[in-house]
């Protein structure tokens, strides 16, 4: 029989491209989400790039009931998380709501699928959780520091509840994901990240400046100790990354852990600075983008970039798209919303 994947948060950005990824390797999956930071624009893009009808349950996984009854009533094979608040500059000042929201879905979700036999949990995290390493480029073995919000605080303790429950019930295995920057959109222009008013991310603000939303993207700090005093990350492509959760999935279902919690990188292990970012991006798609430079954003770190060989061993997974294929979907992506 067909195995299912639940996706939390399935309508949302990641969720909705690892979807289709899903969907395209033989998976069944079921989607579900409170729809309060999307609208449906990916969730039908989804279903027009595979051509079906996808399962779809709006529910809020704060809600241990409604958790319980999708788990009950549905034969789920394994679980991918992504429904969360994700807005660091916004956790900070609501971390109340960031806790209870991030903290209390995982917990019905881990709780729910160990009760009703889902064997299977991956869990979505970030590379946020290494701060900002001593060494570079980071392992899944550099240490994490601690975190510098409540957001990525979740990120950190949800990380250790699937390792304490992997390891309490017995029943269940997870895997944890650690993202580096995600950015890009689907190749057909159908699925891309659609940010709720100011964007936070270098992408999202640099597709909406060219297009004339914003009046000018502000590059912040050029007097890192980086070659061109920009900071360093390691951009990710969207569709490189809804693949790596397949992979993921293959391997828990095929029972070829070789621990029963496991942590990846999903990164391309290639270091990109934000002023290489933004050139790469006007050359690419041709346009000319109005950017000045600013003071340092407070929080950011001065570089962080993947070691991604485990994933690349283990998983069998490697980022395939260049940066230039990444800035060019993602300029359609905001062409094509624009237009809508
Ligand atoms: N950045 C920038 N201007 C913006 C948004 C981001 O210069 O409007 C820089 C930010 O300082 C960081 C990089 O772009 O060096 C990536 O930031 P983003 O918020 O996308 O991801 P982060 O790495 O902070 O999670």
């Amino acid at each position: 029989m067909t195995p299912t994947v639940l996706v939390s948060g399935g309508a949302g950005f990641i969720g909705s491209h690892v979807t289709v990824e899903l969907i395209q390797a033989g998976y069944n999956v079921i989607v579900a989400d409170n729809m309060s930071n999307c609208d449906k624009t990916c969730y039908n893009g989804a279903q027009k790039i595979t051509g079906r009808k996808i399962p779809f349950f709006k529910m809020d996984f704060c809600n241990r009931r409604a958790v319980e009854k999708l788990f009950q009533t549905n034969k789920i094979d394994a679980v991918i998380h992504f429904a969360a608040f994700k807005a660091v500059g916004e956790s900070v000042a609501q971390p109340v709501m960031y806790y209870r929201n991030n903290l209390d879905s995982f917990l019905n979700i881990v709780d729910a699928a160990r009760t009703y036999g889902c064997p299977n949990i991956l869990f979505s995290s970030s590379a946020t959780v290494y701060g900002q390493p001593e060494k570079l480029p980071v392992t899944e073995e550099s240490p994490r520091q601690e975190a510098t919000s409540p957001y990525g605080n979740t990120k950190q303790i949800c990380e250790d509840v699937l390792r304490d429950s992997v390891k309490a019930y017995g029943n269940i295995r997870g895997i944890a994901l650690r993202y580096f920057n995600p950015i890009g959109a689907h190749p057909s222009a159908l699925m891309g990240e659609l940010p709720r008013g100011v964007p936070n991310n270098l992408v999202p603000f640099i597709t909406q400046t060219a297009i004339g939303k914003r009046e000018c993207l502000s590059i912040f700090g050029n007097d890192y100790p980086t070659p061109d005093g920009t900071c360093l990350r390691d951009y990710i492509d969207i569709v490189d990354l809804a693949k790596a959760h397949v992979c993921a999935v293959d391997r828990m279902m095929a029972d070829k852990m070789k621990e029963p919690y496991e942590i990846f990188n999903i990164g391309t292990g290639k270091p990109v600075s934000v002023m290489e970012l933004v050139n790469a991006f006007q050359k690419v798609n041709g346009v000319k983008l109005n950017y000045k430079i600013a003071p340092r954003r407070a929080g950011d770190v001065t570089a962080v970039w993947a070691d991604p060989s485990k994933a690349n061993k283990e998983l069998g997974w490697k980022a395939q798209r260049t940066i230039e294929e990444t800035l060019k979907a993602a300029w359609t992506w905001e062409l094509f919303i624009a237009h809508k």
